[in-house]
């Protein structure tokens, strides 16, 4: 079976709930994947930032294989020895005292909310069903119907209504916003440190810390979405370090595993996690043990190998370089460490033909909304894979 065959297959078979380019992979090692063709590829996505470490990364596949033959579920019904120890790990790690594991970043992300919510009526006292939490314009935070009542991206809300109440959205920056959509029975404000989805927008240096200064003033949970922008995306653990603050909450998920396994999670202190009761909260895979040894090793790999290091110093090295393309189509380049990406003009007929083009050079990227190119490689890319790349980017976005 070619290329073409396996489309046909999925086109008749799948929901086509994704538009994916027309690229079918069969194999994958570091920042390269290869396709059933025998075609070789620079991975500039990273599965959206899943895949930090790497595709395949013999650590965690050999943790992943280890732990397969020992025990790979037990539900939370009873304890396994692996998830103290990534509790215990992460902790350390983070400066946070406790965790809760869950499988998909949106479960996180509901995750987050009830304890916020649990935290507004059993600590800051807020009347019973009136908690409301502020988000975001342009956010993305996951799929489920919760989470999508408070998207402003028309396309993820149609035809899944009625919504969850108590969201109120303000604008990404904005701080006086912010700051009158405060009351009393705000519980906490939900904000990625740099919006992934949203077309890697940078909010203005100082924002996040103000927006964090009002929460402790207003006595409301700063709550960061580091699903995609943390683990070392950013250049640093995490995005928010960027300005000296520590959120009450933090949610990962994506590299967490290394892209082999679905496992996310809050952290927290004792005063919000502490308000989940057993039979408050929970999920059948949740904190499982094959998922706590691979996101473990993860962990490891990404700190034993500098991983985060290697993004700040090859993402300034990427950023300066494309900085460089003196393109009539490029509007704006922005990004932190190996999360960057490149706005198009309106009249450069979006960012998909782009990349369509780079993936006929070896390049595998994708358009977040309709005018930017996301670049945000596996971390362990280095600066010789970056000249390669950067030639075949440049030629592209100097086309017509
Ligand atoms: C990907 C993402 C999520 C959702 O994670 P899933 O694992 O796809 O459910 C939530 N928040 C942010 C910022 C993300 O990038």
């Amino acid at each position: 079976m070619n290329t073409n065959d396996y489309i046909a297959l999925e086109e008749k078979y799948g929901a086509h709930n994704y538009h994916p380019l027309d690229v079918v992979i069969e194999k994958a090692e570091g920042v390269w994947v290869y396709d059933v063709d025998g075609n070789k590829y620079l991975d500039c996505l990273a599965a959206y930032s899943a895949v930090n470490q790497g595709h395949c990364h013999p650590r965690i596949v050999s943790s992943l294989k280890k732990q397969a033959e020992l025990v790979t579920l037990t539900s939370r019904a009873f304890r396994n020895n692996q998830l103290p120890l990534l509790y215990k790990e992460l902790c350390e790690l983070t400066g946070y005292q406790m965790m809760l594991p869950m499988n998909s970043g949106a479960e996180a992300v509901e995750t987050a909310l009830k304890a916020a919510r649990k935290w507004g009526y059993k600590v800051k006292g807020v009347d019973e069903n009136s908690a409301e939490i502020i988000t975001c314009k342009n956010n993305f935070a996951g799929r489920t119907i919760t989470i999508v009542s408070f998207s402003t991206e028309e396309q993820y809300r149609d035809g899944f209504g009625p919504f969850t109440a108590g969201f109120k959205v303000v604008g990404y920056g904005d701080i006086e916003a912010l700051e009158k959509a405060i009351n009393k029975n705000t519980v906490a404000f939900l904000v990625e440190p740099i919006q992934g989805e949203g077309g890697v927008v940078v909010p203005p240096e100082g924002y996040l810390k103000k927006a964090y200064d009002l929460c402790r003033k207003h006595n409301v949970l700063f709550v960061a979405d580091e699903i995609q922008s943390g683990l070392g995306r950013s250049g640093k653990l995490f995005a928010y370090q960027y300005e000296n603050i520590k959120p009450d909450m933090v949610i990962i998920g994506k590299a967490l595993s290394g892209g082999c396994y679905p496992v996310s999670a809050v952290l927290s202190d004792k005063e919000v996690l502490g308000v989940f009761n057993p039979g408050d909260h929970g999920s059948t895979f949740g904190g499982n043990p094959l998922g706590a040894a691979v996101a473990r090793e993860s962990l490891k790999v990404l700190v034993e190998e500098n991983l985060i290091d290697n993004s700040y110093k090859m993402g300034k090295y990427f950023i300066d370089k494309l900085k460089t393309i003196n393109s009539k189509h490029i509007r704006e380049i922005r990004g932190k460490g190996l999360f960057i990406g490149v706005e198009l003009y309106p009249e450069a007929k979006g960012a998909r033909r782009f990349c369509e083009r780079l993936m006929k050079e070896g390049i595998l990227c994708k358009e977040t909304h309709d005018n930017v190119i996301r670049f945000a490689p596996p971390l362990v890319i280095k600066k010789d894979e970056i000249d390669w790349a950067f030639g075949k980017i440049e030629k592209v976005l100097m086309m017509d």
